[in-house]
């Protein structure tokens, strides 16, 4: 049993590298670039070390902690801010930050002034609005935008992007992609911009790319879930050769017994202001884990044993065991889905330990970097 105990997540290296590994060949058959999501493990710096090694060389994290903390355990890569800074933020990412993601001129002019004052070049990615409605410029203001950001000095537009899929649902399609390549053509031209980055979405993006035989001028998609669970993002299918396992949240019984399945007594609301409603099975084996909605999205883990979660308060979690045969002290472990996922990554509650044919050497000098992994053949 693992010294850390329960809660936990069980994190698989070397499924994580398998899984960057694959998409990273699939993506290059057709040209397509990979820039690795790091938020989703809130930065973790040993799977940010796994992701370098299988040839990703940037990193993006919607936030600057987490940057940071990759850039303090050692890890090289070239840091890419994938939201648009706050303008309290602007000195720490002139500091810590290689590109970052941008939508306002005043944001821009003040990572201008901030880069001029540090004699540094920053480096943008323009992101563009194409329908899903979270950040992005107005398609059709773009070239006055971008007039303006070409006179400021300490700034380097290197590419453009959009989102999709993340806020509206809004797919990406042949016809909003062509419009995100049009426009990065006529920056090419009409501005003389070499654009690094065209960067046309994340894992939402996978059946687009599968069934199209022209991927325009998309030369980047910046891939979370798809490296981390395995799947496409617009119907959450299994991409072909993946692991949807490469993380497993642990859990512990606490409470074993065999209860009604309808509550009893005069019925007020619950934890959560709602007033709970059941199905009267009768009897019921019921157990109860030392964890809930304070430390994970209850409602994104599926058991990986036949038994059921019938609900949870903020630190309970209730579930049928059915047919299942275990004790008080037995760990049951389950898949996490994406919100899952990021919950326990970012919950103190919920230990993080590795597994797998992944070693990681901790830091025995104090010189090195602090972390190194090696795959074990
Ligand atoms: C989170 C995020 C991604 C990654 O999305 P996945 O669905 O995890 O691949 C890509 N781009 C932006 C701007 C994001 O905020």
């Amino acid at each position: 049993m693992s010294q850390l105990g329960t809660p936990r997540i069980e994190i698989n290296l070397a499924k994580i590298a398998h899984n960057a590994k694959n998409l990273v060949r699939l993506y290059d058959s057709k040209g397509i670039g990979i820039m690795a999501v790091t938020k989703t493990v809130c930065g973790e710096p040993a799977v940010a070390n796994a992701l370098v090694n299988q040839g990703i060389h940037t990193l993006a994290d919607s936030k600057l902690k987490n940057i940071k903390r990759m850039r303090e355990a050692g890890i090289t890569a070239q840091f890419v801010l994938l939201r648009s800074p706050a303008i309290s933020e602007v000195s720490s990412v002139i500091k810590h930050v290689d590109i970052s993601m941008n939508t306002e001129l005043a944001v821009i002019k003040k990572l201008s002034a901030k880069a001029i004052d540090s004699n540094i070049r920053h480096k943008i990615i323009l992101m563009i609005e194409m329908g899903d409605l979270r950040e992005g410029i107005m398609p059709d203001t773009l070239e006055e935008f971008i007039k303006e950001v070409l006179n400021l000095s300490g700034i380097e537009i290197v590419g453009i992007g959009a989102n999709f899929a993340c806020f509206g649902g809004v797919k990406p399609s042949g016809e909003n992609i062509r419009q995100l390549s049009s426009l990065a053509e006529t920056m090419e031209e009409k501005f003389r911009l070499p654009l690094s980055f065209v960067s046309g979405g994340n894992s939402a993006n996978y059946n687009w790319f599968m069934s199209t035989s022209d991927t325009e001028k998309i030369n980047n998609l910046r891939l979370g879930e798809s490296i981390y669970l395995g799947r496409e993002t617009l119907n959450r299918m299994v991409i072909p050769g993946l692991y949807t396992d490469a993380f497993t949240l642990v859990s512990e019984i606490i409470e074993l017994k065999s209860k009604p399945s309808v509550p009893y007594g005069e019925i007020g609301q619950d934890a959560f202001g709602k007033r709970p409603q059941f199905q009267d099975i009768g009897q019921m084996k019921r157990a109860i884990m030392g964890v809930g909605s304070q430390d994970i999205l209850v409602s994104g883990l599926t058991p990986r044993l036949d038994i059921d979660i019938i609900g949870s308060s903020s630190d309970h979690t209730v579930l049928n065991m059915k047919k299942a045969n275990l004790k008080v002290g037995d760990e049951l472990r389950f898949d996490l889905n994406y919100g899952a996922l990021l919950l326990a990554m970012t919950s103190p509650y919920v230990s993080k330990e590795y597994v797998g044919t992944y070693k990681i050497y901790k830091d025995r000098i104090g010189k090195r970097p602090a972390l190194e992994i090696e795959m074990f053949k």
